[in-house]
């Protein structure tokens, strides 16, 4: 066994130039019983370590000789021992700091820990954790350094300060520790094989530091820079950095010590990560369940996503306002801007970003200059379109943040990769907190919950209009029977009952000409009512047509009709003027006003002086003119007043006037297939107005609901 190659400084170390130890057997360099203990180490990943207790020939000092054993070779380091700074052994104090470590519950108190402990126990002068970022930016987390060393808390890292070739070094090798002052530096004369030259290159002369952490220790008057990489889910999820103003060395078995402690570290921060993940995620799964069950129990989709205990805003908790906007009607939420300016925002975007597109932003005032305007609410925004058709979409807004960063480092114009190590704090303004990937994740997520949605009520609605298609048809072959089938018996039993009373009305005593009246009374109560229900059924919004009418023309055509009423002659009948115009449909106005006005004549005929009074109120309902029909008659009690327009449903104070409790609820319909509304005041006794307008335009027609 002889020597191949050997480290250039070899004479710096141990008084043997590279050139006297090349091709001389091991023998001649060590004692039999440390070459037995070379050779005695079976090829492992494990390097093992042999101390050479002053071997002959050697100058005085702590060496040892790390070797790692390869097929047919070893790479043999000969290193300085380091004695511990301070009382306590390796296992003893990894058993204490260890320990420590373990005792920690979470990831900040073991971070800071971990810092503590490089300092105290390894002599650093400082010692910082950072973390990255998924775009590989990184933030000091931690520290502890000693007195007179400066700050780094809070100091951000650029992606390229810490640049990819240096970041895959650290997955590889996880703990390293160099000085600039080129003395651990290990160029190596000599022919190796491939297996033992990559040793060399990344456990042995990796020592060597990269060109950009030696300016790291010029510029910042350190001489020693040293790591721990922090691997999670074989990524580099951060660093411990540890620094020192003098040269600093670390022998094999403080690298041990700092491994054994990085995989421990390691360990932890999973096992935390793991657990806060879970809580965040189960809050946020809470959250949106709850917010899903609303959206679902809603009757629309503004109510379920602004009304219930949650709301979009609980959706994304850094977001400070939101709105809701469907079929051009806006809910805000929280601290926003106001409607017009979020109108306007959300217009640019529509126009420049596209109208289906997510869109989002924690620079709003850059892209969209008036937002500088609002950027105390608003200096961030999402943008979540739904239905551009029906102009759906919600925003959440962010406020302005006003922070000052402190970067590490800064870089020259013409060359961002060659890094100057000095601080620079910088003032963001205009900027919001940015948006997290979670919370785009859980945006992109409603949309999709909202999606199934619209679908799943779409077929419910669909289900149903078949449902109601069947009952409609059903209704029809009723209305049918009512007015064919059923009319001809009826006209059978009215027309023999008026024979009886034109030709044997002679032969029945009183009795029986009493009994033939109520026959015939009965009957024409009995066409009354299908010649109402008939009417009923057959109101169809399909048919209707729209047009301006004149109430005047309407209101005199249906008095002329009901002169004839026997209740209507001894009524005084006033139409106040002026009538305003309303839109609908000529026929089924007719009928409006033809059954209020009877009602109103029949109520009230036996008043004392009878009057009947149809007027505009003079106010306006979402812009249509809202009219009255008022009779000083019976009057309906309060707490019947609601149900008069429900089918069939009569006063109690009506008993003794005729009628089928049909009407209202005919008219009620009429006015709805006219997008109105009716309603009434009543005071029993004393008289009835009831209410209404028409709100269909001219030239609108909105088909069948
Ligand atoms: P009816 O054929 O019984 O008049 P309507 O549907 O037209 O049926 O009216 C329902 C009920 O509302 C009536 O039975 C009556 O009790 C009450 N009602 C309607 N109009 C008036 C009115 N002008 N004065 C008092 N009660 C009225």
């Amino acid at each position: 066994m002889a020597i191949t190659a050997a480290s250039a400084q070899a004479e710096q170390h141990c008084g043997r130039s590279a050139q006297a130890l090349l091709r001389r057997p091991l023998k001649e360099l060590f004692p039999a019983k440390t070459i037995a203990q070379i050779t005695a180490v079976p090829p492992s990943d494990t390097p093992s370590v042999v101390y050479l207790n002053d071997p002959a020939g050697w100058p005085a000092g702590d060496y040892q000789v790390v070797i790692y054993p390869l097929k047919d070779e070893f790479v043999l380091e000969v290193e300085l021992r380091r004695k511990w700074s301070h009382v306590g052994d390796y296992a003893s104090r990894l058993d204490g700091f260890t320990r420590e470590l373990e005792a920690e519950t979470t990831t900040s108190g073991l971070l800071q820990r971990l810092c503590d402990g490089l300092t105290e126990h390894l002599g650093y002068d400082r010692a910082i954790t950072i973390q990255f970022d998924n775009l590989e930016h990184s933030v000091v987390t931690h520290e502890s350094r000693k007195e007179g060393m400066p700050s780094m808390l809070d100091m951000r890292f650029v992606e390229e300060d810490i640049p990819e070739a240096t970041r895959c070094r650290q997955l590889a090798e996880t703990v390293l520790n160099f000085t600039d002052d080129n003395t651990p530096l290990h160029p190596v004369v000599g022919d190796v094989s491939d297996p033992a030259a990559e040793i060399i290159h990344l456990h042995v002369a990796s020592r060597q530091p990269f060109v950009n952490s030696l300016r790291f220790l010029r510029d910042t008057g350190l001489s020693t820079l040293g790591y721990l990489s922090i691997l999670i889910d074989g990524k580099l999820w951060g660093s411990c950095y540890m620094h020192s103003i003098e040269p600093l060395y670390l022998d094999y078995q403080m690298q041990s010590f700092l491994r054994v402690v990085g995989r421990l570290v390691q360990h932890k921060i999973a096992y935390h990560l793991y657990h806060s993940n879970l809580r965040n995620k189960q809050k946020a799964h809470a959250v949106r369940d709850n917010l899903h069950k609303e959206i679902i129990r809603a009757e629309n989709l503004t109510e379920g996503l602004t009304a219930g205990p949650t709301t979009i805003l609980d959706l994304i908790p850094e977001a400070k306002g939101a709105a809701v906007c469907s079929d051009d009607e806006m809910t805000i939420l929280g601290e926003t801007p106001t409607q017009e300016e979020i109108n306007a925002v959300v217009g640019w975007v529509k126009g420049v970003i596209g109208e289906d597109k997510k869109w989002y932003t924690d620079q709003l005032a850059t892209h969209f200059p008036p937002a500088q305007a609002y950027i105390k609410k608003a200096a961030g925004m999402v943008f979540l379109p739904l239905d551009h058709d029906a102009n759906q979409w919600i925003v959440w807004f962010k406020p302005e943040t006003v922070r000052t960063i402190v970067f590490g480092s800064t870089a020259p114009a013409d060359n961002p990769r060659d890094r100057r190590y000095s601080e620079r704090a910088v003032t963001t303004q205009r900027w919001s907190l940015p948006w997290r990937e979670e919370e785009i994740l859980a945006i992109r997520a409603l949309r999709v919950f909202l999606q199934k949605v619209v679908l799943q009520r779409y077929s419910t609605t669909q289900r149903q209009n078949t449902l109601l298609r069947e009952a409609l048809d059903d209704l029809e072959l009723f209305s049918y029977t009512i007015g064919h089938d059923l009319r001809a018996p009826l006209r059978g039993i009215a027309s023999y009952a008026d024979i009886l009373q034109e030709d044997y009305n002679h032969l029945l005593d009183q009795e029986g000409q009493a009994f033939l009246n109520k026959i015939q009374q009965n009957a024409e109560r009995m066409r009354i009512f299908m010649d109402d229900l008939l009417a009923l059924n057959r109101i169809d919004r399909n048919k209707m047509v729209f047009n301006s009418l004149c109430v005047e023309q309407l209101v005199r055509r249906v008095l002329a009709d009901l002169s004839s009423a026997k209740y209507s002659a001894a009524t005084q009948c006033d139409i106040a003027q002026p009538l305003p115009d309303i839109c609908g449909d000529c026929n089924y106005m007719i009928i409006v006003f033809t059954n209020l006005l009877s009602n109103a004549f029949k109520y009230s005929a036996r008043a004392k002086e009878p009057r009947v009074e149809v007027s505009f109120t003079g106010e306006y309902r979402r812009g249509f003119p809202v009219f009255c029909v008022a009779d000083n008659g019976i009057g309906i009690p309060q707490d019947q007043q609601a149900r008069v327009f429900d089918l069939f449903t009569r006063s109690t104070n009506s008993e003794g006037y005729e009628g089928t409790g049909i009407g209202l609820a005919l008219v009620q319909r009429i006015i709805r297939f006219h997008e109105g509304d009716i309603w009434l005041e009543s005071e029993e006794g004393k008289g009835s107005r009831f209410y209404f307008y028409s709100g269909v335009r001219v030239g609108v027609h909105t088909g069948g609901r």
